[in-house]
């Protein structure tokens, strides 16, 4: 698909400092109706999406909920696990491993964190490459390092299929991913240089120096810290594309890592917080699930 066909206007919504807003919430359920459109095409084959949610946090809750709505939309179904917080690890491991093995299961998200006590890599070591929609596997990453077939993690993800709905040029640019995590940062920086994106990325995370300097030099910027407003205007070229993934609950709400009202002055295009990189994560997630299901052979390949 390209710009054209998303966007026939050729005329992004703007910013009060001319910034392209790279609207998640749009792309989101842009990608969600899609999907409802490819799964009708086909005549509603069962496309199924299992949540595992342990415990009872509430913006796990939300989370959870939000995705199976979303699932919904899509035309996929989904199947619910509820566990308390003092579920043994090997009643955990047994509720994944059914799931795992059972073949109208296409993708499986397990919630995290879990509750203290739980042991995430363990569970997440039962899921099958293919229904491993979250990408978070050694498996997914290795296939992801390895440049082969495989889910990529739906954040790091949401924020490519940001950059590409709304023109952001990553060929030939540099950019600077701030955080380091195997959730975001590090599958960010795989992502931004690999081949056919072919941007130039440094990953930059607390030890990193002067950040707003290093960040200076960037066509693109992608804010994965948790600190609030930490990417102020002296971080940014005129011009660069500014991704927010940070999420920091504060007193006055939830917040970004990027100072929007300030970046946005200078940037050419930014993600809003919210309805940013938020929203993309679920719609990727939806993807993976379409993907695992055509992985698994619950679909056509093409
Ligand atoms: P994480 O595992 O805590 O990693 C944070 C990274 O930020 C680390 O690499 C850390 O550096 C770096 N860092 C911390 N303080 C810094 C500073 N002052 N300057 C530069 N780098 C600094 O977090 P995560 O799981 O990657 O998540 C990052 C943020 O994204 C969180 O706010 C999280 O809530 C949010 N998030 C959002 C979504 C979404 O859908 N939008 C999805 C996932 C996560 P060191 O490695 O040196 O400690």
């Amino acid at each position: 698909m390209t710009e054209n066909d998303l966007n026939p206007s050729g005329e992004f919504e703007r910013t009060p400092g001319g910034a392209i807003l790279m609207d998640g919430n749009r792309l989101r359920d842009e990608i969600v109706a899609r999907l409802n459109e490819r799964i009708t095409a086909l005549g509603n084959p069962h496309v199924c999406l299992a949540t595992v949610l342990v415990g009872d946090d509430k913006p796990s809750q939300i989370y959870v909920r939000n995705k199976r709505k979303k699932a919904d939309e899509a035309g996929m179904v989904s199947r619910h696990v509820e566990l308390s917080a003092d579920i043994s690890q090997a009643d955990l491991e047994a509720a994944v491993s059914e799931l795992a093995n059972d073949p109208g299961v296409h993708g499986i998200l397990v919630q995290l964190p879990l509750p203290d006590g739980l042991d995430a890599e363990r569970v997440l070591d039962l899921l099958p490459a293919e229904k491993d929609v979250d990408g978070l596997t050694e498996r997914s990453m290795g296939r992801l390092v390895r440049g082969r077939d495989g889910h990529v993690p739906c954040t790091p993800l949401g924020v490519m299929r940001l950059m590409e709905r709304y023109g952001v040029e990553t060929s030939g640019k540099s950019a600077v991913v701030i955080g380091r995590s195997t959730l975001v940062g590090l599958p960010q920086v795989l992502l931004l240089g690999r081949k056919g994106c072919d941007a130039t990325p440094t990953l930059a995370h607390s030890r990193s120096g002067d950040l707003a300097a290093i960040c200076r030099q960037a066509d693109i910027i992608v804010a994965a810290v948790g600190v609030a407003g930490l990417v102020t205007a002296e971080f940014v070229k005129p011009g660069a594309a500014v991704l927010d993934v940070g999420i920091s609950r504060t007193a006055e709400g939830i917040q970004g890592d990027v100072d929007f009202d300030s970046v946005q002055e200078l940037a050419g295009a930014i993600t809003p917080m919210p309805r940013g990189t938020g929203p993309m994560t679920i719609g990727c997630l939806m993807e993976n699930t379409f993907n695992a299901a055509r992985m698994l052979g619950a679909l056509p390949s093409s």
